[in-house]
């Protein structure tokens, strides 16, 4: 079953680049725009790992989910900063495992609400909803029927927030995370990923460059990151660089920690 969002006129702003459709260029999707080729392109000029570190991300969103799914055994996921559709898109790694897993889906861009058609496959016995909402208004997104309808908040959750923070200040990022989390039961996981600039300077120039061009962009240093799971009990490895997040087969060997610059981690909430 699917829920199929409202479409609102929707005003793509085609003239700024967006983050979403950044990273979609810097994963090879067809959904951006000059500016956001333009805008990306600056980045990559003085960061040219970039590109590795937005797959890699994207392979640490397919482990979280298929830990959560698999290991963990969790059927409800709420995936703020979802995107632009990319395959495996969340739902799909978990109702492979799980087809009755339930999914919600939030973000603030335009054009992902544009593309949300291709979140709302959901298998038969499953549910996917998508919801357009600025993370930051935690209150909407846990209050909205699009969540309500298709999580039961009295059942664990997963969360996921991946590579959505850096984009946030510190106190908006903080005061976002701990509100879902507080809403969430017993057993709920937060699995979480962040840019960080602790391993190449270039990283932080391009977090610059991001900057320059209109889109707050802040890195975070391992003790900044960790501090979003406090009074959750991380599993192992704990907040690591993404490719050493439980690798599989889908991390090169060769990946550096300055290519990847992206930290994750996932806990449990007591
Ligand atoms: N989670 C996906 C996409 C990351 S790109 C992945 O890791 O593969 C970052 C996403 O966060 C973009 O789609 C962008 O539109 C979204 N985003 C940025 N700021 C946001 C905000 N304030 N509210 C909701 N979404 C936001």
């Amino acid at each position: 079953m699917t829920s199929v969002p409202a479409r609102p006129g929707l005003d793509l702003d085609l003239d700024q680049p967006h983050s979403a459709r950044m990273y979609d260029y810097l994963l090879g999707g067809k959904d951006n725009f000059p500016a956001d080729r333009e805008a990306a392109g600056q980045a990559l000029s003085v960061f040219p790992n970039l590109r590795t570190g937005a797959r890699a991300n994207r392979a640490f969103m397919t482990r979280a989910t298929r830990y959560l799914a698999g290991e963990v055994g969790i059927r409800q996921f709420l995936d703020v900063g979802t995107g632009i559709p990319t395959s495996p898109n969340l739902h799909e790694i978990a109702q492979a495992i799980a087809p009755e897993s339930r999914v919600v889906y939030t973000d603030n861009d335009p054009i992902v609400l544009a593309h949300a058609r291709a979140l709302l496959t959901s298998s038969p016995q499953g549910h996917t909803a998508y919801l357009d909402a600025d993370v930051r208004d935690t209150d909407r997104i846990l209050t909205s029927p699009e969540l309500r309808d298709t999580l039961d908040l009295d059942r664990p959750v997963a969360l996921s927030l991946i590579a959505v923070l850096h984009f946030l200040g510190d106190e908006e990022a903080g005061a976002t995370v701990a509100s879902l989390i507080e809403a969430l039961p017993s057993g709920s996981y937060l699995a979480l990923s962040h840019a960080t600039g602790e391993f190449d300077d270039d990283a932080e120039r391009a977090a610059l460059s991001y900057r320059t061009q209109g889109i707050l962009m802040l890195l975070r240093r391992h003790d900044e990151v960790a501090r979003f799971f406090d009074g959750l009990d991380l599993v192992d490895p704990g907040v690591a660089l993404v490719h050493r997040w439980r690798p599989a087969s889908d991390v090169p060997a060769d990946l550096t920690d300055a290519q990847v610059s992206v930290y994750g981690g996932i806990a449990r909430k007591p």
